[in-house]
């Protein structure tokens, strides 16, 4: 199977030609149709899996596929750290490379005020450590989320253990009931099963 022969469109298969990916990875082989039939998935999935453009992918293609002539930001990806952030921001950067669409990384020790201007101009996709996006929510009257259509939730393990867990419920509970949710994690704790069942609608299970 190459990724020439999943329903994607030629914008996406060019950025996906011009990172060097040939042939998907097994999780994204099995993520990305799901997630564009707009399931919610629940997936375990570690670094180096090739999961980061596992949910890119699908999300790049809906933003194309069904474009909205306003800027709403469609899209929240949120990741326990910093350096996942960066990583999964120059994935997404680098695929969306042959399209329009904006993407706003949004972490800690980047300048607050920057990130405002960018977060104002409603960005097709935020990506966000929890701490630092629930500081935006809480005091800028400028943004929030109630155009997101997809919630990712990368690490969620990590995420938890950080001690995210009241962030990521405020954040869940900012964005539209009707968003297609895909939550990924390393290890199944209880607290994660937890949030799983407070942020996932009938999920399709998926361990690589
Ligand atoms: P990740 O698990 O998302 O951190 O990705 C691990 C590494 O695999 C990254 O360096 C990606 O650029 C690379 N990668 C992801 N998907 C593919 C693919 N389909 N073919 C080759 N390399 C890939």
């Amino acid at each position: 199977e190459a990724f020439t022969s999943m329903r994607l469109s030629r914008p996406i298969l060019k950025g996906i030609a011009a990172m060097g990916f040939v042939k998907p990875t097994a999780i994204q082989a099995r993520t990305i149709p799901i997630a564009l039939q707009g399931k919610d998935i629940c997936g375990s999935a570690v670094t180096g899996s090739g999961k980061t453009a596992a949910f890119i992918i699908p999300v790049l293609e809906r933003l194309l596929f069904r474009p909205k002539n306003v800027a709403t930001t469609r899209v929240l990806i949120l990741v326990p750290t910093r350096e996942l952030g960066v990583q999964c921001h120059s994935v997404a950067v680098n695929l969306a490379k042959f399209s329009d669409i904006q993407f706003c990384l949004c972490v800690g020790g980047l300048s607050t005020k920057t990130q405002e201007v960018e977060l104002r101009a409603r960005p097709d996709v935020v990506i966000a450590t929890p701490g630092r996006l629930i500081d935006h929510i809480r005091n800028s009257r400028s943004f929030n989320l109630d155009s997101v259509e997809i919630l990712i939730m990368d690490e969620a393990d990590r995420m938890l253990e950080d001690g995210f867990a009241d962030e990521l419920n405020e954040i869940i509970k900012n964005t539209p009931k009707s968003r297609q949710t895909m939550l990924f994690s390393a290890t199944m704790t209880d607290n994660v099963d937890d949030l799983i069942k407070l942020s996932l609608n009938r999920p399709v299970r998926l361990f690589v």
